[in-house]
């Protein structure tokens, strides 16, 4: 679960580590309020979403003028900012953090993430920061440092001493920067975090360490133990059929083709997915009914698959291990009557009773194209969606 920068920070100051004074707005009346009560003379005004670049979309500016910081939010509250981290839609903008603006000497990065293969926490840093880290990675990979840490460990002050090294830091930096990375870590393992990054983590005009930006996204299903993180959670900002399907506990993701997938289990799904791709066609999700493909779940995935505006055909494919494929089959008839189902579907079943199942399909009133072969069915709803 991502969390929104304003949250970010908010937890930042929580665990002692450097941000601005700053206030979050749901509306441009408060904009004036806000900038009075931080104070100074300078701000600067960011659109909240769940996604970054927004800086070069127009999503951050620095004012002056409170005025400014009023227009600004008139701009883009209500509206969808796009960048190049989002999708051709955007993410919604409900609020503004308005902050004190700090003058930069310098912009670094930092993250944290958890490294499967060696089973620890790593911290990347990198003396050029406030850019995007992939293409820096790309040109100057010399330029990054990966540290594996282990959260409680003597060493971990000299693990930050060496990416204080690649950061250029100097010596009152550098013991600024040594307590920072106790604090990250210490946060990163209490609140249950899968990544933190900061970019960019900036050297203010006075030379001090300073945090200006914050991602921070939370293991979810650590939620469980995090209430106080779990009440972060925005919906808005959420693929509107992916939360959907979580509210359903359907695993969906979705995809931008036209061939909408409705399947029992992840690994047969990703089969599935695969063998329409082999057929030069495109899927427009990624859907998995689990183990009990009830009538009601199966109603309720179809509904789910229609609401995406480009899917053209419905390819089905169940394996009936637990469940009877006939079962199955009456579900899906059911379902297509309930939902009102007005473009092609094609199953196929495989498994208990399957050849029952076909029967059933191959008689019931509304059209389905039952069959039994995977490549033959994957051929067909291709077909179909061209
Ligand atoms: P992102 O583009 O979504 O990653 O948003 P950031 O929070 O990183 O802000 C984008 C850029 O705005 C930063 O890289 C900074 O250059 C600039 N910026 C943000 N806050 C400040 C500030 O307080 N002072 C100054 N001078 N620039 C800022
Ligand atoms: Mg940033």
């Amino acid at each position: 679960m991502n969390l929104h920068e304003y949250q970010g920070k908010a937890l930042f100051a929580e665990f002692n580590l450097p941000v601005s004074k700053g206030k979050v707005v749901f509306d441009a009346d408060e904009i004036i309020d806000a900038c009075n009560e931080i104070g100074g003379s300078k701000w600067v005004v960011k659109a909240q979403v769940h996604a970054g670049g927004r800086g070069k979309a127009g999503g951050v500016e620095l004012i002056d003028n409170p005025q400014d910081g009023v227009e600004f939010a008139k701009k883009w509250l209500g509206k969808n900012l796009i960048t190049y981290q989002t999708d051709k839609k955007g993410q919604p903008v409900n609020s503004i953090l308005v902050e004190e603006c700090m003058t930069i000497a310098k912009e670094l990065y930092l993250s944290a993430v958890i490294d499967r293969e060696t089973q620890k926490i790593v911290f990347i840093g990198s003396s050029e920061g406030g850019v995007n880290i992939e293409d820096v990675a790309k040109k100057y990979p010399e330029k990054i440092i990966y540290e594996a840490v282990v959260y409680g460990d003597k060493a971990l002050s000299e693990n930050a001493e060496n990416i204080a090294k690649v950061l250029k830091l100097n010596k009152d930096q550098t013991n600024q920067f040594i307590p920072m990375i106790e604090n990250l870590l210490r946060l990163f393992v209490e609140k249950d975090l899968s990544l933190l990054e900061i970019n960019p983590l900036v050297i203010t005009e006075n030379g001090d360490l300073h945090c200006l930006d914050a991602k921070i996204n939370i293991d979810s299903n650590a939620l469980y133990r995090q209430p106080d993180l779990a009440e972060m959670y925005d919906q808005s900002q959420e693929d509107p059929q992916e939360a959907e399907a979580a509210k359903n506990d359907l695993s969906y993701v979705s995809l931008d083709g036209n061939i909408g997938c409705m399947v029992n289990g992840a690994g047969l799904a990703m089969g599935t997915m695969d063998t329409i791709k082999f057929y030069g066609g495109n899927p427009a999700n990624f859907l998995d009914v689990g183990g009990t493909a009830t009538q009601q779940r199966v109603a309720k995935a179809f509904k789910i698959i229609l609401d995406d505006p480009d899917v053209k055909v419905v390819l089905v494919n169940i394996f009936g291990g637990i469940v009877r494929c006939d079962l199955i089959a009456e579900g899906i008839i059911s379902a297509i009557k309930e939902v009102d189902v007005k473009i092609p579907v094609v199953v196929r079943l495989e498994g208990n009773n399957a050849e029952k199942g076909s029967q059933i399909l191959s008689k019931a009133s509304i059209k389905i194209d039952s069959i039994n072969n995977l490549a033959d069915a994957a051929k067909k709803a291709v077909e179909f969606a061209k």
